[in-house]
């Protein structure tokens, strides 16, 4: 199934996408690993609603320098353990809406990447068990204010601005192996990152083992996973799509703020 979330009227709601309509759905999101959810009979077309990033995550893991090619073209080694750093909840953006180009910033770089939504509470959860913790994939862009990266070596700074963290257009719920996955960026229709999941230096089940080693995913929650290379600069009117092999396609417009 594809989860969405999604504003018709002042109402938001989840619903399952399916062809080019939204079945509402009922319950909590945290039901829906266990039980699929249940359809309440109301559904939309596209055009009636506005769509939502796919879940309200109390914060966004994201993965530095994941794929070998994209440490390379950063002249950067690659890590021995993974580069761990968070996204405010403020940061989520949904698909359709606007990147805003801070003004402090004069480089801003898209980075497709592949999401993994959580769908129960993971602490301390193995690497042979992690996908069980896992309702789906969803496509996003670690937006990054690169001229801002170097001075902070935390990176929130520079990757924790409103609106970068664009998420979606849906949670993937029927993807068996997440490290077989083509990945592209285009920007204004052109091709400008391209690459597959296996290329990750820490695979998805490795990554939720290491983080819940630490601290408590919870539903809703979403690691991004890293970008490939081919990472570039985002300008005032551009628009950029991420693409996931059985995702789907998450497009956002640019605009300086
Ligand atoms: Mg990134």
């Amino acid at each position: 199934m594809k989860i969405v979330r999604f504003l018709a009227g002042n109402k938001a709601s989840y619903g399952l996408m399916e062809g080019g309509s939204i079945k509402e759905v009922e319950g909590k999101f945290a039901s829906f690993i266990e039980q699929p959810p249940q359809t309440t009979g109301r559904s939309f077309s596209l055009e009636e609603v506005k769509l939502l990033a796919p879940c309200t995550p109390s914060k966004v893991i994201c993965i530095g320098l994941n794929y070998k090619k994209h440490a390379e073209e950063m002249n950067l080694s690659l890590p021995e353990t993974p580069v761990i750093f968070m996204k405010p909840s403020t940061s989520v953006l949904g698909p359709g809406k606007e990147i805003l180009l801070p003004p402090q910033s004069r480089r801003v770089d898209y980075e497709a990447e592949l999401g993994v939504v959580i769908g129960r509470p993971a602490y301390s959860v193995s690497r042979e068990q992690a996908l069980d913790y896992v309702l789906g994939y969803t496509c996003s862009n670690d937006v990054t204010a690169r001229d801002l990266q170097s001075p902070d070596e935390q990176w929130t700074y520079s990757k924790g601005f409103d609106t970068f963290a664009p998420l979606g257009p849906v949670i993937e719920t029927e993807i068996e192996d997440p490290n077989k996955l083509e990945i592209r960026g285009y920007l204004n229709g052109k091709i400008v990152q391209e690459s597959n999941t296996e290329d990750m230096i820490f695979d998805a089940p490795y990554l939720i083992e290491y983080i819940t080693a630490c601290m408590t995913l919870l539903p809703g929650d979403v690691i991004i996973t890293g970008t490939p290379s081919g990472v570039g600069p985002l300008s005032d009117g551009d628009t950029i799509t991420i693409e996931i092999e059985g995702v789907g396609q998450l497009t956002n417009k640019v605009r300086r703020r």
